[in-house]
């Protein structure tokens, strides 16, 4: 399923930047950023962003499908892959650990900047720097996108899952756990009524 955001700088306006494909969830983009900014990139946001922003235009996903690795492996080429079924393992395995963008490798995509105005509302976070090197969280609010986090990059990690949990209240779904509960109560209903 894909989660769409936006990898940005803030402007005088609002922010500008790139968009992203895959589970751009805070527990999914949001901590693929914090983990690249601080090990890839070794807390040099300016480095990482003019990567993510300025060199490439449009990212299917920064993160990881391994569990375990929060983020893409920047060491490894950049570029779109298709993925065959009949691939080897290790074909497989690097394709999982892969950054991979719109604009090279198998597909050479333009893309396109997103700022305040031309936002869709299908775009569902931005993770927007400062110059300061702190990150704004934004969603969509009553008034467009706003800003419901504003994390410093210098503290310790912050609980995602907080983040994302608030945001989902915010706005007026179900949180994760939410979901999760009720999806194994209706399986659970499903199996008792096949049992009967
Ligand atoms: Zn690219």
């Amino acid at each position: 399923m894909s989660t769409r955001g936006c990898i940005a700088r803030v402007t005088p306006k609002g922010f500008s930047g790139r968009y992203h494909h895959y589970d751009s969830y805070p527990t999914g983009l949001g901590k693929a950023l914090w983990h690249l900014c601080h090990g890839h990139f070794k807390g040099d946001v300016k480095a990482m962003l003019r990567l993510l922003i300025d060199e490439h235009t449009a990212w299917l996903s920064i993160g990881s499908s391994l569990p375990d690795e929060p983020c893409a492996d920047f060491n490894l080429e950049i570029g779109y892959r298709n993925y065959v079924g009949d691939d080897k393992p290790e074909a497989h395995a690097l394709w999982q650990r892969s950054p991979q963008c719109f604009c090279h490798g198998e597909r050479s995509e333009k893309g396109w900047r997103i700022n305040q105005d031309n936002v869709e509302g299908d775009t569902e976070y931005v993770y927007a720097f400062d110059r300061k090197g702190r990150m704004q969280v934004m969603s969509w609010g009553d008034t467009g996108m706003v800003m419901f986090d504003l994390i410093d990059l210098r503290d310790d990690e912050p609980n995602w899952q907080a983040i994302e949990d608030r945001i989902d209240i915010a706005q007026g779904r179900e949180t994760r756990a939410q979901r999760i509960a009720k999806l194994e109560a209706e399986r659970a209903a499903r199996a008792a009524s096949q049992a009967a």
